[in-house]
């Protein structure tokens, strides 16, 4: 069982390379902080996040890592049931 997540380029950024530089400093922290918090909880649900890497395109949707309402590209990751 798996669920697609659209992550913004931030949080694909942490996910995919362990990479938060390119994240300007007045949103640092809200998106680390928020994104840590989204992987806590999907663990302990018993899922990890993987990386897709398929491009999702231009949503409005919120970001499914940090949850800022900011549109943008998003980009797919998968939480899988381990
Ligand atoms: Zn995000």
């Amino acid at each position: 069982m798996s669920v697609t997540l659209g992550m913004c380029p931030d949080c694909a950024s942490i996910l995919a390379n362990g990479d938060s530089t390119g994240i300007p400093d007045d949103q640092h922290e809200t998106v680390t902080t928020a994104l840590a918090d989204t992987e806590t909880r999907w663990h302990r649900d018993g899922y990890h996040i993987a990386y897709d890497g398929e491009d999702m395109g231009f949503s409005w949707n919120k970001c499914d890592g940090c949850h800022r309402p900011l549109g943008g590209d998003r980009i797919k990751f998968v939480a899988l049931k381990r």
